[in-house]
């Protein structure tokens, strides 16, 4: 029975990677007695096997402390077995150490990790002859893939059949050899490591080589080295690399670098010359239509009713809405928390600040996790599979024109659901005025909090056509290549990179992957909404229900953010035309914490202060034609995002310079093309 296992290997050899994934959580942390060397033990998962990480070394010679400390591990607490982890990638390092180790009279499991790497380079390495050379059980995994792994822990378990018995293995030259044999007769009987022990003292070392060998065998010793003009030890060392050189070139092949058969066969079809643009896009609109349509639809209007309350959900499904009414209705969060204020006393402005303020904010970010999850998952799993490198690859060319690389086309399609997940889905994007360009271009790809300004303005002004609602996506795409070629040209000098990728194998995705990709990016989602989303909201309440009297009131019109709106109106002036309303601007700052307050403050504000309803065409909308409206939702749309989304630019410029050139740049380019449309408009 193997109860107790060493893990032994070079540094970076994997060791800590493949310990934790050997013991899951079961570990204890501690120091070697008398150094202060990290000593882990854990049990192997699902066994009673317990193994002890020991330290990174090159050998057992013990030069260093991290040498003696694992020799002497073995030596003194006779592990039942040394897992012996390498780096198959470098294996003429890694058997160094694996011969010497096979020379401690205890069974050795070599561990070949890195597989994926090895196989991405495009070699072989052939484990059967393998171990017919070492004379040892080898097995390959990859302890990042978790490849292997199962097979890895079959093996300990049942190592008493699998794991031959450390027998001596002669790698030396005869000369040697026959001085080892002579040695190792001498060695006291209750020396287990005789081999070990015997080549450490023809090598003359000191912890071995006591009086009565020198006196045995110094002569014996000097006549080897004359005859190879070498000190032992190097001459031990030079055998051991002649060796391992042979093992290398048995072992290893180099296959021509080439997709496996199943790989090249899809990729027939997927990156077919013809096939490959329209399958890309049915793979996105059916992913469109999963996330933001089917399971946004079926979930905005339910989050939004448990955070706001109300008694009719809509349901916006792709192939049409329904509108569910739920007779009493429910509270929600806000108003329920806002009765609790009111019950106990608290003011009628409190009351609002949680309901209206803060719980609204959050709450119009939190709508969109369902779909938000469901987009991740979705992405997740091409990206895994293997799709998503072919489609970067896909489109890197064209992407490269822009001043952008194929990686930056994912940020784009997750933009279209949030922009929040689409900008920190640029972090992949190594080259630095790439992933800057891409950060400050995402934005501009309408999201769907951006979604209901177009529909109303399109079912106010346009009667509804669809294809005007067609037109902003298409007039987004054209924005950010006009901006792509404008940022390129004239703000960011940039040298040219070249991306150029080995495409991977199609894979099964890895569900634990996934799982963890998914939540990791779900939950940077909503913390978001918990801490920019939660503050920025709170201040926008206190301008839009404060006066300058600093006191409470429920009229928009006399609130520190219509007076905002009304010194920041004129800047809405070409577009609107000269009859501006200061509730559009008081609306657009709105539209800085969620885009689709841009319209629900619409409503407000003609509820309140200019008379009539958004909706009868008689209200704010009277304000408008089409070309001001057209000019305003492109201001709208393509100004600086929410803040949710200026907080991710901000993150991941990582420096105030290029934020705010960003923020500049699409508030100025916002600002240049909505008002060309309301001139274009008041001139014809
Ligand atoms: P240690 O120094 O032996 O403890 O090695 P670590 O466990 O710290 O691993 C060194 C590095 O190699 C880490 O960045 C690991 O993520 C990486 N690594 C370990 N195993 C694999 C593997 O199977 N494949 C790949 N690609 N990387 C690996
Ligand atoms: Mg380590």
């Amino acid at each position: 029975m193997i109860r107790t296992c060493a893990l032994v290997g070079n540094q970076n050899s994997g060791k800590t990677l493949l310990f934790n994934v050997l013991t899951g959580l079961n570990q204890k942390v501690g120091n070697w007695p008398g150094v202060t060397v990290e000593r882990k033990d854990g049990l192997i998962r699902g066994t009673t096997i317990n193994i002890t990480d020991l330290p990174g070394i090159y050998s057992l010679s013990p030069y260093t402390a991290e040498e003696e400390i694992s020799r002497k591990f073995i030596v003194e607490e006779r592990p039942d077995l040394i897992i012996n982890i390498i780096d198959s990638t470098s294996i003429e390092r890694a058997l160094y150490l694996t011969t010497q180790l096979m020379e401690l009279n205890t069974k050795v499991l070599v561990v070949l990790n890195m597989e994926d790497i090895l196989k991405k380079k495009g070699y072989i390495i052939d484990i059967v002859k393998l171990e017919k050379l070492l004379g040892t059980k080898c097995v390959s995994i990859s302890a990042l893939r978790r490849t292997g792994i199962k097979e890895l822990i079959d093996i300990i378990r049942n190592g008493d059949r699998l794991i031959p018995e450390a027998k001596d293995h002669h790698l030396f030259s005869l000369e040697v050899e026959n001085v080892i044999s002579d040695v190792s007769k001498e060695l006291d009987e209750n020396v287990s490591e005789k081999r070990f022990a015997a080549i450490k003292i023809v090598e003359r070392d000191n912890r071995y080589y006591d009086k009565y060998f020198k006196e045995r065998f110094e002569k014996e010793i000097s006549a080897l080295e004359e005859q190879f003009d070498l000190d032992t030890e190097q001459l031990i060392a030079s055998e051991r690399y002649n060796y391992i050189e042979k093992i290398r070139d048995k072992v290893i092949t180099k296959t021509k670098v080439e997709k496996d058969s199943i790989s090249a066969k899809i990729d027939k079809v997927l990156l077919n010359k013809w096939l490959a643009i329209p399958i890309f896009l049915i793979v996105i609109v059916v992913i469109y239509l999963l996330s933001v349509g089917l399971v946004g639809g079926a979930t905005v209007g339910i989050v939004d009713m448990l955070f706001n309350g109300g008694d009719t959900i809509e349901f916006p499904m792709p192939w049409g809405s329904y509108e569910v009414s739920l007779g009493e209705g429910i509270m929600g969060l806000g108003p329920w928390l806002a009765s609790c204020i009111t019950n106990a006393g608290g003011s009628e402005w409190a009351a609002s600040l949680v309901a209206d303020g803060a719980v609204a904010g959050v709450g119009a970010v939190l709508n969109f996790v369902p779909q938000i999850m469901i987009l991740f998952l979705l992405l997740s799993l091409l990206e895994t599979s293997g799709y998503m490198s072919r489609v970067t690859f896909l489109f890197d060319r064209l992407f490269k024109k822009l001043g952008m690389s194929g990686q930056s086309l994912i940020p784009f399609i997750v933009g279209t659901g949030c922009s929040v997940p689409a900008i920190m889905g640029t972090r992949t994007i190594q080259d630095k005025d790439e992933h800057q360009m891409t950060v400050t271009l995402t934005p501009f790809m309408p999201c769907s909090a951006k979604l209901p300004i177009i529909s109303c303005f399109v079912a106010g002004i346009f009667g509804g056509n669809y294809l005007v609602t067609a037109f902003m996506y298409i007039l987004a795409i054209g924005v950010i290549i006009l901006s792509g070629y404008l940022l390129n040209k004239f703000f960011i000098k940039r040298h040219s990179t070249n991306y150029i990728t080995e495409l991977p194998d199609y894979h099964t995705p890895s569900m634990s992957y996934v799982g963890k990709d998914v939540s990791e990016k779900t939950w940077a989602f909503i913390k978001r909404a918990g801490t920019i989303i939660f503050l920025c909201s709170i201040v926008i309440w206190v301008l839009l229900n404060v006066n300058y009297e600093f006191t409470y009131t429920t009229n928009v019109e006399e609130s520190i953010l219509a007076d905002i709106g009304r010194s920041i109106a004129w800047i809405f002036a070409p577009m609107l035309g000269l009859n501006f309303s200061w509730g559009a601007s008081v609306s657009a700052v709105q539209g800085l914490v969620a885009k689709e307050l841009v319209i629900s403050s619409m409503e407000v504000i003609t509820a309140v202060g200019e008379g009539g309803d958004v909706f009868a065409g008689n209200g704010m909308f009277a304000f408008f034609n089409g070309f001001s409206a057209m000019g305003y939702m492109i201001f709208t749309l393509f100004s600086a995002p929410c803040f949710g989304a200026i907080g991710a630019m901000k993150r991941e410029l990582n420096n105030s310079k290029d934020f705010w050139r960003a923020i500049i740049f699409q508030t100025g380019l916002a600002w240049i093309l909505a008002s060309l449309v309301g001139v274009w408009g008041a001139l014809l």
